[in-house]
């Protein structure tokens, strides 16, 4: 089984074509094997994870984005249930408060960014300000042009405090959104994350296409790449998923600290 994660990545300045890229993809890989290697990379991170918070030195975000029902929260839920919770964190981001709106539109978000030694996941993010926003003109161009810098410094500003940002765009067609919309309305226990609301924004799909390709092309960064997942496929979402992570903090390497006591002077057969 082969599985190269760069097919996935979107390069710096180049055009996602988020519509034109097939939601059910599975680049020739099983369900079978998908899923032993997204257990064996589940291990992995896990393993990685506990090095990381010892080390206190470096931190991972994960931003999440995708149109309503693509399964963001599932994508949560597998990931976060693989790690150690008490160095792992959500943050979900709805309509802005009014004291949110009364500050720039990256002040919620900062406060929300790893400590040293922790993984975040965001569910939406400060994306949502060039993707909802721009959508329904919520801001001038000139605006969400400015955005696109402003996220640019920002996420660099991490990258030099040593927290790894890695953005994933969970994509779906919009004959699968309405599937899933189906669900929830067919399932008592689902009914309550139908939102009407939702059929609205679908209206506008081609326009949120057009502002994902846009944010990708501005912001996909070597120090802050965006990934577009086929996530029709659950097995294979989860699969790249956990992959590009498990790479990402393959390339962290991240260490344990050194012992702060001199180690001659205490050995396990020797304290009492
Ligand atoms: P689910 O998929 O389970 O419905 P959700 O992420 O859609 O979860 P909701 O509480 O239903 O959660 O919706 C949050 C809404 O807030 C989304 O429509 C999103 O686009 C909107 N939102 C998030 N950030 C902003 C922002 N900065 N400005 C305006 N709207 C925003
Ligand atoms: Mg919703």
């Amino acid at each position: 089984m082969k599985f190269d994660s760069e097919e996935l990545r979107i390069k710096p300045n180049t055009q996602a074509n988020v519509s034109n890229r097939a939601t059910d993809a599975t680049f020739g890989i099983t369900e079978a094997q998908a899923l032993k290697a997204t257990k064996k990379n589940y291990k992995a991170i896990l393993a990685l994870q506990d090095t990381l918070y010892a080390g206190a030195d470096q931190s991972l975000l994960i931003v999440l984005q995708a149109m309503d029902a693509a399964g963001k929260d599932s994508t949560i839920r597998k990931l976060t249930s693989h790690m150690n919770v008490q160095g792992c964190h959500v943050a979900k981001f709805g309509k802005p408060s009014d004291e949110e709106l009364a500050h720039d539109f990256l002040w919620r978000i900062h406060k929300k960014v790893p400590a040293k030694g922790h993984i975040t996941l965001f569910n939406r993010s400060h994306y949502e300000d060039v993707l909802i926003v721009k959508v329904h003109n919520w801001a001038s161009t000139d605006v969400i042009q400015q955005r696109y810098t402003d996220i640019n410094t920002f996420e660099t500003l991490l990258a030099s405090n040593k927290t790894k940002v890695l953005k994933f765009m969970l994509n779906i067609s919009p004959e699968y959104q309405l599937s899933r919309f189906k669900r929830r309305l067919d399932k008592p226990e689902k009914n309550w994350k139908f939102n009407p609301g939702d059929l609205n924004e679908r209206k506008l799909w081609s326009n949120y296409m057009q502002a994902f390709n846009s944010a990708m092309q501005h912001c996909s960064t070597e120090a802050a790449p965006w990934y577009v997942i086929p996530s029709e496929n659950r097995w294979f979402r989860d699969f790249a998923v956990s992959s590009i992570v498990r790479e990402t903090l393959e390339k962290m390497d991240p260490k344990y600290p050194e012992p702060d006591f001199d180690t001659n002077l205490y050995q396990s057969d020797t304290i009492s």
